[in-house]
């Protein structure tokens, strides 16, 4: 756990985009709900460092992720984020994906919690309260793959075809390769700070969202290894299948460990949401399950996110850099408010995180909300970025 000091020094990228809007909203609601929490005991130095454009403004051609941003989350231990472009060209395929492997960030976390008076295409959003533990180190993203007809592509078919046997399928000249390396410990260690999660918490059920059936060996593994760390947590099995029964060491209470098909769990979390808690799974099922489900409370606009790692935790806005509103002090900074409540959460500072979602809650309920919500409700009262901050505020 963190020691975290009275004035702590919080590294924050500005962000691309709708990120000049959104970051200082966020700093507003933050920055005041410390001082209604603590007074002037406690306050965050916020200390602005670099990615994405203005990086490449900083530091030249072509930077947009340097070392020394990098080492600087690495020594606070905390950062939160705008979001980032993606340069074009340079070979870069994403700079979040950059600093989550540069920084070993292996859990990708999204609360879903829904918001009264957001609005939902769903009859029952209020029932949609999960938290998705995604992997966010391994399977497709590992990015180890091949375009068809590479001198790579066509070496490692020929590979397959010779030494390894692999005679089912018929691979063309035009064959894009890709790995999905799934391993033990990158699985455990996201499935134990899941399942600490949901003892901390007092919550109901884990579970397991894989496709195990398809993929045996990586997906199918995900699922066995994620039971043998229930199993070290003292859980035992229930009767005639996989479930594991777990009693809370905390609380006494009893929390169920499960596995679900990927595509059955799309098609569950939204006719049966209640039945579901906090969700462990892969990378790639992660990504579509985090915006499957955001999209039910309210959407990318206010859905919050962090990625967190052994030595450092960076909260983030889930949405993208939406340039066609970007500079207009338009955007929803719901996301990037939530993302600030997520950190101070992780800071220990629970008074203060449960002073902004109080504050979200009641400005939500009140409908003086951005464009993107006012659109879709009745009544509402249209608010620019700043307005909507300091309506949090109060
Ligand atoms: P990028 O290429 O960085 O992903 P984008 O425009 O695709 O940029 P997304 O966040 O993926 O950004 O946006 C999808 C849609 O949602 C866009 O129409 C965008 O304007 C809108 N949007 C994104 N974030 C917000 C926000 N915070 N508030 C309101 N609308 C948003
Ligand atoms: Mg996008």
């Amino acid at each position: 756990s963190l020691n975290v000091p009275n004035h702590p020094i919080i590294p924050f990228i500005e962000g691309d985009g709708i990120g000049v809007d959104v970051t200082p909203a966020m700093q507003t609601v933050i920055n005041a709900a410390v001082e209604k929490a603590y007074g002037g005991e406690r306050k965050i130095v916020w200390c602005e460092i670099y990615a994405g454009g203005k990086a490449n403004q900083i530091y030249g051609e072509n930077t947009w992720l340097p070392d020394e941003t990098l080492a600087l989350i690495e020594e606070y231990h905390v950062a939160i984020k705008g979001p980032l472009m993606t340069p074009v060209g340079g070979g870069i395929r994403s700079l979040n994906v950059a600093m989550r492997q540069g920084l070993d960030l292996y859990n990708c976390l999204r609360p879903i919690r829904y918001y009264d008076g957001t609005p939902s295409p769903v009859k029952h959003p209020e029932l949609v309260e999960m938290v998705i533990f995604r992997e966010n180190s391994e399977d497709i993203y590992a990015g180890v793959e091949w375009k068809a007809g590479s001198p790579e592509a066509d070496k490692v078919i020929k590979f397959l075809q010779d030494e390894m046997g692999v005679k089912k399928i018929r691979f063309s000249q035009d064959c894009g390769i890709g790995i999905k390396p799934v391993s033990k410990q990158g699985t455990q260690r996201l499935v134990r700070a899941a399942l600490q999660y949901v003892i901390d918490n007092d919550r109901r059920s884990l579970t397991l969202v894989h496709k195990g059936n398809i993929m045996k060996f990586t997906e199918g593994a995900f699922k066995d290894w994620g039971y043998q760390v229930a199993k070290e947590f003292g859980a035992e099995p229930l009767d005639g299948g996989d479930w594991h029964k777990l009693i809370n060491p905390k609380t006494g209470r009893e929390i169920i460990i499960k596995d679900c098909i990927a595509d059955a769990f799309l098609q569950e979390a939204l006719l049966h949401p209640a039945d579901y808690d906090v969700i462990a799974t892969l990378n790639l099922n992660g990504d579509y399950i985090s915006d499957a489900l955001a999209a039910q409370v309210g959407g990318i606009g206010i859905s919050p996110g962090a990625n967190i790692g052994q030595q450092a935790a960076i909260f983030e806005a889930t949405h993208g850099t939406a340039p066609k509103i970007a500079g207009q002090n338009k955007g929803n900074p719901g996301s990037l408010i939530l993302s600030g409540e997520m950190m101070l959460r992780h800071l220990g500072w629970i008074e203060a995180a449960d002073l902004v979602v109080n504050a979200v809650s009641k400005t939500i309920a009140n409908k003086t909300v951005t464009f993107d919500f006012a659109e879709m409700l009745d009544g509402a009262t249209l608010r620019s970025t700043s307005e909507f901050a300091q309506d949090i505020v109060g």
